[in-house]
């Protein structure tokens, strides 16, 4: 080319990748939404379409795969789409067991949405197996677990859940966002998909909304990808290159987490202002024994308290505490605390006196510190 070319031209040409065998130890962003094709057509590696697959959303889904010990993961732009899509590769008809006390974005999804869709669920007690078998019908095709259960951290018998399943020729699907791969692999339980809110634990700072699905057999990983691809949900790289940071030191942080929530929570519940503490790892947890078994190394760091008082006195003491962001939410570095029945909505079955705390990384005095404070004021 002999006539330079104009300022335009070169705008666009001069800023192009120019990087190709530099080696940089920590991944890039790979900000770009298409790659180049060889002159004979070809692609020069896996990448096409960042909507279709990205180099890190590539890395992400390769590690939280190899984590959960599945052979496929798929990363979404959060854990409401990962869910969504898990939904999504049912047939019309269909019907679904949900915990009574599940997430509650999911049960308003089931019931604004895909009921239109003509997918139907009923809600279970899920600590009761004979109550997960008396609800399974003819058409039911998922059973939807979430253990610890959201705010009130009940546990489920994922192994037998996912036997009944199986029985029923039906899948059972897990929420594992409570406790991540560090602490619970429900496909080495017999499930048959994983979900997280990568939002949460792995993200574990705050800053992005994510999620994604895990799974095994090959005829439900083929509609998660189609589905994922199609319905183009997906993170953005920059979403992607945090969660994969987050990754690095998620064993980390969530093993601190859990040390600093068992310590809380005998704490609380030794405190004559505090009704209950609900936390796997107390002794007077009704499935602590469960816990033990099916939570290999550990309980978690999300715990619920209920207080000796009304709506009002409750609001008060969170908003006492100093290192406790009231906020919703999870799994970040920072502790937060959340009045969960003023955000679930009146007909939620969440006790007006529930506080849920999910416990950060501060030094354990601290927070109990903060605790013994914002109980001893009179409210
Ligand atoms: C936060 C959360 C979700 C939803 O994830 P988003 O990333 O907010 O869409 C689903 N399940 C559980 C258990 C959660 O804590």
């Amino acid at each position: 080319m002999k006539s330079k070319p104009k300022f335009e031209t070169i705008a666009i040409k001069s800023t192009e990748n120019k990087f190709k065998n530099s080696e940089p130890v920590s991944t890039p962003i790979y900000l770009s939404s298409t790659y180049k094709r060889n002159s004979d057509g070809s692609y020069t590696n896996d990448f096409v379409y960042s909507r279709t697959n990205n180099p890190n959303r590539a890395i992400v889904e390769e590690s939280i795969a190899i984590l959960e010990n599945g052979k496929h993961a798929f990363a979404f732009s959060s854990g409401m789409a990962a869910i969504g899509a898990v939904f999504q590769s049912l047939k019309s008809g269909d019907h679904i067991l949900l915990p009574d006390d599940i997430y509650y974005a999911i049960k308003k999804l089931m019931e604004d949405v895909l009921k239109r869709w003509n997918l139907s669920y009923n809600l279970v007690d899920m600590t009761n197996i004979e109550e997960v078998k008396k609800a399974i019908k003819p058409n039911t095709s998922l059973i939807w677990v979430e253990s610890p259960s959201n705010p009130q951290l009940k546990l489920s018998d994922i192994s037998a859940i996912a036997e009944i399943a199986h029985k029923n020729n039906a899948i059972c699907a897990v929420d594992n966002t409570w406790l991540t791969p560090v602490f619970q692999n429900p496909l080495e339980l017999g499930a048959d998909i994983v979900v997280h809110s990568t939002t949460k634990y792995f993200g574990g700072h705050s800053d992005v909304i994510g999620g994604c699905v895990v799974v095994n057999d090959e005829n439900i990983s083929e509609k998660i990808k189609n589905i994922q691809i199609l319905s183009g949900a997906v993170p953005a790289p920059f979403d992607c290159w945090l969660i994969g940071r987050g990754i690095q030191t998620l064993h980390l942080r969530i093993k601190k987490q859990s040390k600093n929530a068992l310590k809380l929570a005998k704490f609380l519940e030794n405190h004559p202002k505090i009704e209950k503490v609900n936390y796997p790892g107390l002794e007077s947890h009704p499935q602590h024994l469960l816990a033990k078994r099916q939570q290999k190394k550990g309980f978690g760091a999300m715990l619920s308290v209920l207080i000796k008082g009304n709506e009002r006195e409750t609001i008060a003491i969170a908003s006492k505490l100093k290192y406790f962001t009231l906020a919703t939410s999870l799994g970040g570095v920072e502790s937060l605390v959340e009045h969960r029945k003023s955000v679930e909505g009146v007909d939620s079955p969440t006790p007006n006196n529930l506080l849920r705390i999910s416990v950060g990384i501060e030094h354990i005095d601290d927070l109990i510190k903060d605790w013994e404070n914002a109980l001893s004021i009179n409210n």
